[in-house]
């Protein structure tokens, strides 16, 4: 698990976070998003003690990140921008990162067959790293990051560079990590990717959290939204309004969205009004990861 108190870091006068204070239970991965320069990479950094902490503690598994050495045996590290040694290949590059975690020799040979397997990069364990692509280099830096069998992942932005197939299978890989019992934090600007692996999210703004729960009572917070489409569901606007706290309705053809302070009763009451008037339910949505962060960081933060 992943605890951070009260942690700030100022590079002199500049503002890196502040105050901050979150909790990332064991087996769950959240999701750091917030505008550029918000404190995303500072908050990665200082937990895997890149970085001195201003002031305040974090914990990573039970340690302090004042526990430089034991804090670093028990994390995987992806940094924003990859340095990878151009002399080497693939496979000789996950392999001195397994010496370096002190495995075994039968071992290292096994984990970096597996995670290069794991991470489709079998065909270019022989390509020196200096010749690889962005994409290439990122799934070498996730080996690297994992080759330690790591207790908590500490990604910054793990998807980028990925062409869509390989961000699935990141994706996916991530929460078989974190089913493991892993705890990851993973920054990231690509909404519904955080929206797909993460379980909650921490949103940083200028340095400081603006808010830190559950995807889902975040879009219901900033965004308390139902839209429903049916063929003719428009004549509905009028017996809408006022329903379920319903603070406004907009019709278009086909479709009612509905902003409700009780958003469970307007899905009830919306299914319940549409099968009374006949109108067959094509869907029912609450949009918003989108809009809600919008809301939250305003339009210059837009990811
Ligand atoms: P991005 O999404 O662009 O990667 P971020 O959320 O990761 O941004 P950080 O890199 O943590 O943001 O930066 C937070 C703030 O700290 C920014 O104002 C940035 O300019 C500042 N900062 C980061 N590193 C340094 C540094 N080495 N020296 C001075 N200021 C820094």
């Amino acid at each position: 698990m992943i605890e951070v108190r009260n942690l700030t870091k100022y590079y002199g006068s500049i503002r890196g976070v502040e105050d901050l204070s979150l909790k990332v239970p064991k087996g769950a991965v959240c999701g750091l998003i917030g505008p550029n320069g918000a404190g995303k990479t500072t908050t990665l950094k200082l937990l895997c003690c890149l970085l001195k902490p201003t002031s305040g503690e974090a914990w990573v598994a039970g340690v302090s990140i004042r526990e430089e050495l034991k804090v670093k045996k028990l994390i995987g590290y992806l940094p924003e921008s990859q340095i990878l040694y151009g002399f080497l290949t693939v496979r000789e590059h996950i392999e001195l990162a397994g010496r370096l975690h002190k495995l075994p020799r039968a071992e290292l040979k096994a984990k970096a067959k597996a995670l290069m397997e794991e991470l489709k990069l079998s065909q270019l364990e022989d390509r020196r790293c200096g010749a690889l692509s962005l994409g290439q280099r990122r799934r070498v830096g996730l080996a690297l990051a994992l080759i330690g069998d790591p207790e908590v992942l500490l990604l910054d932005e793990p998807t980028s560079g990925l062409d869509p197939a390989q961000r699935a299978s990141l994706l996916k890989l991530i929460k078989a990590m974190a089913e493991e019992g892993r705890t990851v934090l993973l920054s990231s600007h690509v909404l519904h990717e955080v929206s797909e692996a993460c379980s909650t999210i921490a949103v940083l703004r200028e340095g400081r959290l603006a808010y830190h729960g559950s995807l889902e009572e975040f879009r219901e917070r900033y965004c308390p939204i139902v839209e429903v489409e049916a063929p003719g569901v428009e004549k509905l606007e009028s017996e809408v309004k006022g329903m379920w706290g319903a603070k406004s309705v907009k019709a278009e053809r086909g479709k009612l969205t509905v902003e409700a302070s009780d958003l469970d009763a307007a899905r009830v009451g919306l299914v319940k009004l549409l099968a009374a008037h006949s109108l067959p339910v094509r869907s029912l949505r609450s949009p918003g990861l989108e809009e809600a962060y919008l809301k939250l960081v305003g339009e210059e933060g837009a990811a």
